[in-house]
């Protein structure tokens, strides 16, 4: 860690690698021989051409998207494509599946109800608190459904799919936001992947859509033209100005993820900094973990003391820890770490130290 800087467990936006801090610094006032800033630069210059297709080719490249997807980059952030979706999607049957297992699967299963003529629950969680994913079997899906929803890493309650399930010929789609580019994915069993940047890639403000080309061009009618994926395909994501700026640093992160060895070297890192925090908490009983042990997350810890006044001692005891963002969620209370690609092992064995001290002292 670089001087002065300390260890961000935010769950979003959240840490970025230093290497591609510096990087930004270093271009900053002069990007690409331009004699300008990217922050200043014409969406239509040259430079910035290459750097919206590198960040395309990248991203294809890091995930291995298969040649018949298109690779988007949307305004409006995870919670855009909650509306775009449906209305890009859901024009068949107007039939589509939500499966919520957290908070923001519920809430593109709001934005559903409002465009689609049927928006299914198809599995819930709800009654458990959240505390697992679904199976397959309790899922009750409906073979005329135009695509089944859900959301891969529960960023708020800290909960990951650990299967990809089986919905026949329908097309599934997920929402990847904290979860994105942290290990590798088969994105040919998706028919879209979407993601907010924000967690792992970049800035906020951007979505990142990953679709099938045969799921474009039947948009509904009332779809505002920048969410129109296929309009958005035909315009290279350029059909007003991009988000510049979130674009260059997805950019900037997917050449570093390539440097550092893809995706499976991520999970690697992230699944040994997962089981640091998992382990220290399978050990003891002074803090415990509420979700179910298989269907736990790699990028979003949760944990809680016995009591609320412990957890509030434990987060105002962070900053003289050199850590920032320990507070869980609202709606779950306690702790939550977000340990996304871009923080330390060295960062989540720290907090393990704390938490010892902390266990010790109480
Ligand atoms: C953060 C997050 C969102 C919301 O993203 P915005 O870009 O703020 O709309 C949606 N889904 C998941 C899984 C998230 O983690």
């Amino acid at each position: 860690m670089l001087d002065g800087r300390i260890y961000n467990f935010s769950a979003g936006p959240s840490m970025l690698p230093e290497e591609v801090l510096l990087r930004i610094r270093e271009e900053l006032l002069n990007c690409g021989g331009s004699g300008m800033s990217v922050l200043e630069m014409s969406h239509r210059s040259k430079v910035y051409d290459d750097i919206i297709n590198a960040a395309v080719e990248n991203v294809r490249e890091i995930m291995n998207v298969p040649g018949n997807y298109r690779i988007l980059f949307l305004h409006g952030g995870a919670s855009g494509l909650f509306a775009a979706i449906p209305m890009n999607l859901g024009n068949h049957s107007g039939i589509a599946d939500y499966i919520v297992s957290g908070n923001f699967s519920g809430g593109a299963y709001k934005e559903g109800k409002k465009y689609l003529k049927n928006a299914r629950l198809a599995g819930s969680s709800e009654a458990d608190h959240f505390n697992h994913i679904p199976t397959q079997q309790e899922l009750d899906l409906c073979p005329e459904a135009d695509y089944v929803h859900l959301c891969w890493n529960n960023t708020i309650f800290g909960t990951k799919w650990q299967y990809i399930p089986d919905t026949g010929s329908v097309p599934l789609v997920a929402d990847m936001s904290s979860s994105i580019m942290s290990e590798p994915v088969d994105v040919s069993r998706f028919g879209a992947i979407y993601a907010g940047v924000q967690k792992n890639l970049a800035p906020s403000g951007l979505a990142l859509l990953i679709i099938r080309e045969d799921l474009l061009g039947n948009a509904m009618d009332i779809t505002p033209k920048i969410w129109n994926f296929a309009t958005q395909a035909e315009k290279n994501s350029m059909l007003n100005t991009p988000p510049t700026f979130p674009i260059y640093c997805v950019k900037l992160v997917t050449d570093y993820l390539r440097e550092q060895g893809g995706l499976s070297e991520m999970k690697k890192r992230n699944e040994e900094k997962a089981a640091l925090l998992y382990d220290y908490l399978d050990s003891q009983d002074f803090y415990k973990t509420t979700v179910n042990k298989a269907d736990r997350s790699i990028m979003n810890v949760t944990f809680r003391t016995e009591s609320e006044e412990l957890d509030k001692e434990f987060v105002a005891g962070q900053a003289g820890h050199g850590f920032s963002n320990l507070k869980g969620h609202r709606l779950v209370g306690g702790m939550r770490a977000s340990i996304y690609n871009a923080m330390p092992k060295e960062g989540v064995a720290a907090l393990v130290e704390y938490m010892k001290e902390f266990a010790a002292a109480h």
